[in-house]
């Protein structure tokens, strides 16, 4: 019998821990990380390879299949009400577990010690914001720009359904077919996610030490504790009450994206896995999934957008400097900003950081104190941040009344 595809990403997940500890104490780490990793880097080539032409086949042909103005007017209305909605709930449960908890309040990090000048990273948020629009598509596309890549296709697949006939049919004929294709070419390379699961695993844990962990385990449990809460109980409830969805079934459905997603640190990588999952194994559209998912893969980040704030009060709370009610109002917008404005890619989130500590007067080169967890924590932020697109997906997909969902209540 041929086990199920999340049951060997699970296992090879646990053989990745097993097998990277054994080489800890045998000492021979470094052989670990210079061989096995070339495994995982294939398996993320792969993925990288069809992050592109997925995304644009994919919500071409989502956008063609939605059809009118009107409905595509309201899909995105429902599809960018529940982003909003969910990444201000996850912030708002940073907020006050970071509160409650003051994991940085006596916290002894040796502040005096951090180097200055690690801010040569900082964004612009204007600029974030203005390079949505490509200026040159293709060289979008050619460059792995997801966001304006993600614009222009939104755009040409709304105008295909504008065209007259016959090139409206050729050309959403055409989308669909290419989308086809690569949901074929996804479903091979997928068959490649234990291997590549078990070498990414198998590398973090061998390179990542355990006594890091120690100064930082208050910090490192608030954020765990407040990505719980949004995952097991706040989005659970939404699917309950809102769409009459089985939290526990729908959890089972997208196994394999979340331990995908876990693994690799990457909401883009996973996102040919979220749509499998979503569309095979929870049975919504590919109309819904294809215009949803890619969409929430790139602006959707409850679980950057909590993170984001529970690590900046964190700080502030370790530097001793006080964050008034306007400033941690301040923190939640640009929280909720630099969540939509990371990349799906790992550690994204940290380099968006210097965004909210430069609007609430914070000196940049202190994200230095959260640096050595940054990477584990990364990757239970990206599966909360796959797991609540998956949500949206079928929250939407039951409201516009699909009937093929196989994860409803009872
Ligand atoms: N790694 C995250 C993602 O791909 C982004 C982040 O760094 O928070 O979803």
């Amino acid at each position: 019998m041929k086990l199920k595809l999340h049951w060997q990403i699970f296992i090879a997940l646990l053989l990745g821990i097993i097998f990277a500890f054994l080489s800890r104490m045998m000492g021979f780490d470094n052989f670990v990380i210079e061989k096995i990793s070339i495994l995982g880097d294939i398996f993320l080539r792969g993925l990288r390879m069809i992050i592109v032409p997925l995304i644009v086949s994919s919500i071409i042909s989502g956008v063609t299949g939605i059809g009118s103005a009107e409905n595509f007017g309201r899909m995105s209305l429902k599809t960018f009400g529940y982003y909003i909605t969910t990444s201000l709930l996850a912030i708002l449960t940073g907020l006050i577990l970071v509160n409650l908890i003051q994991p940085g309040i006596g916290a002894q990090l040796g502040l005096e010690k951090i180097p200055e000048g690690i801010e040569a990273n900082v964004e612009k948020l204007g600029d974030t914001l203005l390079s949505i629009i490509p200026t040159n598509p293709l060289a979008a596309m050619v460059n792995g720009q997801i966001l304006p890549t993600i614009f222009f296709s939104l755009l040409f697949g709304f105008f295909i359904t504008r065209t007259p006939q016959p090139y409206k049919k050729q050309l959403t004929d055409l989308f669909q077919g290419v989308f086809e294709v690569m949901m074929r070419l996804t479903h091979f390379i997928i068959l490649f996610t234990p291997v590549g699961v078990f070498a990414l695993i198998a590398k973090i844990v061998a390179q990542t030490g355990i006594d890091v962990f120690i100064p930082l385990a208050n910090y490192m449990l608030t954020v765990i504790g407040a990505l719980s809460i949004h995952a097991f109980l706040t989005l659970p409830l939404l699917l309950y009450f809102i769409a009459g969805i089985n939290p526990v079934a729908h959890i089972k459905a997208m196994s394999a994206a979340l331990l995908t997603a876990f693994s690799t640190s990457s909401s883009s990588a996973t996102l040919p896995l979220t749509i499998d999952c979503v569309e095979n194994n929870a049975g919504a559209s590919n109309k819904v999934s294809s215009f949803v998912l890619p969409l929430g893969a790139t602006i959707n980040m409850d679980g950057t957008a909590l993170y984001e704030c529970v690590a900046v009060v964190f700080i502030a709370q370790v530097a001793g400097y006080e964050l008034s009610l306007v400033k941690q109002f301040i923190v939640v917008l640009t929280a909720l900003l630099a969540s939509i404005g990371a990349a799906g890619i790992p550690m994204a989130g940290l380099v968006m950081m210097t965004i909210i500590l430069q609007a609430v007067g914070l000196p940049l080169h202190l994200v230095a104190l959260i640096l050595p967890v940054d990477r584990i924590l990364d990757m239970m932020r990206t599966s909360v941040n796959v797991w609540s697109d998956s949500c949206g997906s079928v929250i939407i997909a039951k409201s516009e009344g699909e009937k093929g969902l196989k994860i409803l209540i009872e």
